[in-house]
């Protein structure tokens, strides 16, 4: 699933074709693909209105419109981009919406888990998403107090999107190495020390997944159709049997909260 440096990537690159056009027309062959409200209002409401701003909340791409908020969640296998025609040889896209220089904003999705969505405000889908990683107001301090008191093995609550926003499987994994924690370490075991490290951790790996511009492991690909270049750079997810880039001993796979967790046995002992 695409995490925050993807879907950041994607928020990104499609400032520049979207911000200050206008929406003529919306299609779509497949009702359900719009969550929030019905399609048939989606559409109505669409129309007209102008792209001001795209940001990122968690993994939502969010688009300022004028009156409302136009949002995306591309959850497995989901993509937005730009066409020039309508006909983008994709046969995975469910809703386009026709802009006012006759170019195409598509989304496609071949599994059918994302979803769009037309909103006043990101509470109405997401009341309970925790702080944004790489905000300035995301400190140290703050990640210290959040731990305290939760028991849960640290690798799960990484990836609960209301403890903290935009950090997934990929990414959880990359940063608990970077900070040689173990995954099943009790949240509330961590000294201030691995707290610390964990912060910087998490921040300095998801600014490395922006830099190479997410990671096409399986179907995220960056607006434009290019791989980003974020797997290059891994040094525990997807490794397993490989020597660890730190000390050389094989990273080992285990199961965490149902997910394949990668850790170094050595440089992430479980105390
Ligand atoms: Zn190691």
């Amino acid at each position: 699933m695409p995490e925050l440096p993807e879907v950041e990537t994607v928020v990104r690159s499609l400032r520049e074709p979207l911000v200050g056009r206008c929406v003529e027309s919306v299609w779509y062959d497949w009702a359900k693909v719009v969550k929030t409200p019905s399609a048939e209002q989606f559409t109505a409401r669409l129309q007209g209105q102008t792209f001001h701003a795209i940001t990122r909340r968690a993994k939502y791409i969010v688009c300022q419109m004028d009156q409302d908020l136009f949002a995306v969640h591309l959850k497995m296998t989901g993509r937005l981009y730009v066409s020039e025609t309508d006909h983008p040889g994709d046969r995975w896209v469910h809703l386009r919406v026709r802009l006012d220089n006759g170019l195409h904003l598509c989304f496609s999705d071949a599994r059918r888990f994302g979803r769009v969505y037309l909103i006043n405000d990101m509470y109405e889908i997401a009341p309970n998403l925790g702080p944004e990683p790489l905000e300035a107001d995301f400190t140290a301090d703050i990640l210290r107090e959040r731990l305290n008191g939760r028991h849960r093995q640290i690798k799960a609550l990484l990836l609960d999107q209301s403890f903290v926003a935009g950090v997934g499987n990929i990414y959880a994994d990359e940063s608990l190495y970077r900070a040689q924690i173990h995954p099943l370490r009790a949240a509330d075991s961590l000294n201030a020390d691995e707290i610390i490290r964990l912060h910087e951790s998490i921040r300095h790996t998801l600014e490395l997944g922006i830099n190479h511009e997410g990671a096409s492991i399986n179907w995220y690909r960056k607006p434009d159709g290019e791989r980003g270049e974020s797997q290059d750079y891994f040094n525990a997810y997807g490794k397993e049997g490989q020597p660890c880039t730190r000390c050389g001993q094989p990273i080992v796979k285990i199961r965490v909260a149902q997910r394949g967790t990668h850790y170094c046995p050595n440089c992430q002992p479980e105390k």
